[in-house]
């Protein structure tokens, strides 16, 4: 299958990266090593994603608990590792040498278009090249099958130009314009494969198996757990996309994500404080 490649330049040097496949757009963008977020506060940074005051605070991580729930669950991973050109290290500091927010805080969930089989061989494709350097941690079949591609403790290049509300991360100092950043530092990736009538990039499709919307609510669940993350900071692609050429996952239902989840928190007696519009305390 020829891949082609599509660039945007940005400001002063931040190169963003999708990919098309046969024409279609897939919705990974890749942000290489010329592109990894993170934003340069000077000596004194301000971990935007921890600690600010407009953002609700990270739970309290167990990943005893988030261990004991995978173990009660059943739920079962299949590693399909990316080659290492596909991911990076979470990095703990910009180039001025201040401290940047690099712990998993945000939950991001994709689609993938393309269906299961080129989806895993695009992430353990050598890509030399930044641009074309994608990946996520998870991809999900379409029969509820859990890949892992990137272990979470990497950053996964599953978002290009994002932000989280006001907050981004950028890693070329101060003096890049206030436009480019991402969230790929403090992201955990997770995507949906699509359906057969998902391939295009038309505005919607059919949606999504029941064995997707269960295991991605096990999954978002574990990943709470073992990170500490409230519902609020679980969020989607269309989000968090700030070049306005992201609108994934297409037709995502939030209700039966929600219906699962609850089953899900159930059998793990998970406290209701991770739990859709719980506050912290
Ligand atoms: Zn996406």
């Amino acid at each position: 299958m020829k891949i082609a490649e599509k660039y945007l330049w940005f400001g002063s040097g931040i190169l963003i990266g999708g990919v098309i496949f046969g024409g279609i757009i897939i919705n990974l963008i890749s942000i290489g090593t010329a592109a990894t977020g993170w934003l340069s506060f000077g000596k004194s940074p301000k971990p935007i994603f921890a600690q600010a005051a407009d953002l609700q605070q990270l739970l309290p991580a167990s990943p005893e608990l988030s261990k004991k729930c995978k173990e009660i669950l059943g739920l079962k991973e299949i590693w399909q590792p990316a080659d290492k050109t596909n991911y990076g290290f979470r990095r703990p500091k910009d180039l001025a040498g201040g401290r940047i927010p690099n712990q998993p805080s945000l939950i991001v969930l994709h689609e993938t278009v393309l269906p299961l089989d080129p989806t895993l061989k695009l992430f353990s494709t050598p890509h030399p090249n930044d641009t074309q350097q994608v990946s996520y941690h998870l991809v999900l079949a379409r029969d509820g099958s859990l890949y892992r591609i990137v272990a979470d403790k990497f950053r996964a290049y599953g978002a290009g130009w994002s932000a989280w509300g006001d907050s981004t991360i950028r890693h070329r100092g101060s003096k890049i314009p206030a436009a480019a950043g991402s969230i790929n530092n403090v992201a955990l990736h997770i995507s949906l494969v699509s359906p057969a009538d998902g391939a295009g990039n038309s505005d919607g499709h059919s949606g999504y198996s029941n064995q997707q919307y269960s295991q991605l609510a096990q999954q978002v669940l574990l990943w709470q757990l073992r990170w500490g993350i409230p519902m609020r900071r679980v969020t989607n692609h269309a989000s968090i996309d700030r070049s306005h050429s992201r609108s994934d996952p297409r037709s995502f239902r939030w209700h039966l994500f929600d219906r699962a989840w609850q089953v899900a928190a159930k059998r793990c007696n998970v406290n209701a404080r991770y739990s859709i519009d719980a506050r912290s305390r």
